[in-house]
């Protein structure tokens, strides 16, 4: 009943002749997928020129991040009204990578989660333990503790049109992919968390799984009931792994 999304996160990478190569690759062979919704979120310089190649590609467009602010003295500071006028309908928003190594807490996540819909972009909301808080054992509070951040200034209904991503950090960019039992335990974890304020939200809200997802591990992952889908970083930058993961979902 929900359908799948598999959305690349470029990260720091891309070139004018890069991305239209990679572009190029994708879609075709995404336009004939049918039943799979695909994204790609660019570094947003690029956005206008990957906007020019999705188009009638059937592949959705979206940035890695959105200011918490819509206009102003803001220096460096993109809004979402901007990302709209580039063609973006979704955006990244909490990634680890903004959380860990530019001090962006739950707080200010959910500005920014607020920001995204305030402009009529869809959240891709970004979740996931540090490699201590797994091996302490506090996992599920600390997925519980970012969601809840977003759920207090947002509510509950503001999550049925919204995306999570559930990113464990220490599988993030090292090869190191979680089980498809650990993800899976931890989507369900957020889907009962949600069932607890609204049952029918919880059922239509995607879940997506990210962290060293691969060509190779992505069916299995895809294939347990609380993953909806993929935020896909290293392997979405090159089209054949990129195209393969895709179909997986
Ligand atoms: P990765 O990154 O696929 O390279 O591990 C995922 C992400 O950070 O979204």
């Amino acid at each position: 009943m929900r359908r799948p999304l598999v959305a690349g996160n470029w990260k720091l990478n891309g070139s004018r002749s890069a991305n239209q190569t990679l572009m190029q690759a994708l879609v075709g062979p995404v336009s004939g997928l049918g039943k799979v919704d695909v994204a790609v979120c660019p570094p947003f310089v690029y956005l206008e020129q990957v906007a020019g190649l999705c188009r009638d590609g059937g592949i959705a467009l979206g940035a890695q991040d959105v200011s918490d602010q819509d206009n102003g003295a803001f220096t460096g500071e993109v809004s979402g009204d901007m990302l709209r006028e580039m063609g973006c309908t979704c955006v990244i928003v909490g990634h680890s990578e903004r959380r860990t190594l530019y001090g962006e807490d739950d707080a200010f996540t959910a500005r920014k989660f607020a920001a995204a819909r305030r402009h009529g972009l869809t959240p891709i909301l970004c979740v996931g333990e540090l490699l201590e808080e797994r091996e302490a054992g506090v996992t599920e509070s600390v997925v519980a503790r970012q969601l809840d951040a977003v759920l207090a200034v947002e509510g509950i209904e503001a999550l049925s049109d919204a995306v999570i991503a559930y990113e464990p950090v220490w599988a993030i960019g090292t090869g190191r992919t979680a089980t498809p039992e650990q993800a899976q335990a931890v989507h369900a974890f957020i889907r009962a968390r949600l069932a607890d304020r609204d049952p029918d939200v919880a059922r239509k809200v995607r879940i997506l799984y990210g962290g060293s997802v691969k060509a190779d591990n992505a069916a299995e992952l895809f294939a347990q009931p609380d993953i909806d889908g993929g935020l896909i970083g290293g392997a979405s930058l090159k089209a054949s792994d990129f195209l393969a993961i895709c179909k997986a979902a």
